[in-house]
């Protein structure tokens, strides 16, 4: 396998000043991109801003021989997304590589969850990926290439407690890259989806309130966490997302999990169904309920209910390939 490199490729990665971004940022600049560190510096639940988380991580690549630039910018709004982009062609003039990465959380129960908590988490993970997609798709689009990828969450592709919010925002990446990588795949551009796990400051986000649902709280105390120690860190999520968005990876249209060194494809799928007889004439109600278990029948998939669950999925698959005893 010859060594994937980004040499002479452009990168902006947002929310790069801390966690997996900032991880993404540097192995692209080791790899020689020259790249993008956008960041707001706010809090792990979006409040405040500072310069210094984008402008440490421009001065660690620089110090490593590698060409950063910093951008402070918000994504969350349509002219701060488009100033993030603009810093790129400025620069170097053009984008390669787009990684929609910054983000935080604010998590609340469904009945409870205030504007405060729902317009600010919509702005940053689903209004963002607008902000900065759609000028980095254009100028993509010109120069005949490109790679996109969205960051999603387990949380919403298998849901979450205390997390409708957050959940809605990115669950919203898989409609939005499906249309992406269809309209793009004319102009060399492909966009993908990852669901990334690691321990960073949005733990301290995390509430335990959502223990108190008895089915949530059970996949959380059934859940096998034993493939999660020491791979929790940014950097297990780094090569799966670097792939994604190099020369050398030739799929687009997809969702992958990176969970804790296990990496998978993750899909929505149509299984066969039940076809209604009957002609013209639509199915009864009755004709449906008596039909479901053939709708419901999905034949041999795995199917979490929570990211704990996939955790217990992946234990699984590693116990299979050898990898736990
Ligand atoms: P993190 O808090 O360490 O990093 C996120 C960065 O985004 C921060 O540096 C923050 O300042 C920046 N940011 C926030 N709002 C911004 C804005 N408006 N403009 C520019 N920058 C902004 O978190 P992380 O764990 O590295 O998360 C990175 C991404 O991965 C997020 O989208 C998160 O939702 C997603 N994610 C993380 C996990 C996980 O387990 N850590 C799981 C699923 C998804």
């Amino acid at each position: 396998m010859d060594k994937i490199t980004f040499e002479d490729r452009v990168a902006v990665v947002t929310g790069a000043g801390n966690g997996l971004g900032r991880d993404y940022a540097l192995e692209l600049a080791r790899r020689g991109a020259k790249v993008v560190v956008n960041d707001l510096g706010g809090s792990g639940s979006g409040e405040g801003a500072s310069a210094s988380a984008a402008q440490a991580v421009v001065e660690e690549i620089r110090a490593a021989g590698g060409e950063a630039v910093a951008n402070t910018n918000s994504v969350a709004t349509r002219e701060g997304g488009a100033a993030v982009i603009q810093t790129a062609l400025d620069t170097w003039g053009k984008i390669d590589i787009l990684i929609s990465n910054a983000g935080f959380l604010r998590n609340n129960r469904f009945e409870d969850l205030t504007d405060e908590q729902i317009d600010p988490i919509i702005n940053v993970h689903l209004k963002a990926a607008f902000y900065v997609g759609q000028p980095a798709y254009r100028a993509m689009r010109a120069a005949g290439y490109g790679r996109i990828l969205f960051t999603g969450s387990a949380s919403a592709m298998f849901g979450h407690a205390w997390q409708a919010n957050y959940a809605a925002g990115k669950g919203a990446m898989l409609g939005l890259s499906n249309v992406v990588a269809l309209e793009g795949s004319a102009y060399g551009i492909q966009s993908n989806v990852m669901l990334p796990t690691a321990s960073s400051r949005l733990e301290a986000e995390m509430t335990p309130g959502f223990m108190e649902i008895p089915q949530f709280a059970k996949s959380f105390e059934k859940a096998d966490f034993s493939i999660a120690e020491g791979r929790v860190v940014p950097e297990f999520n780094t090569p799966l997302a670097l792939y994604l968005v190099s020369e050398a990876c030739t799929a687009t249209h997809g969702v992958y999990s990176s969970n804790c060194g296990r990496y998978a494809r993750v899909r929505i799928c149509a299984a066969e169904g039940w076809v209604s007889p009957a002609g013209d004439v639509p199915p009864t109600l009755e004709d449906i309920a008596s039909h479901f278990g053939q709708i419901e029948e999905l034949g041999d998939y795995s199917e979490p209910m929570t990211p704990y669950d996939e955790f217990t999925s992946a234990v699984k698959a590693a116990r299979k390939q050898g990898v736990l005893a």
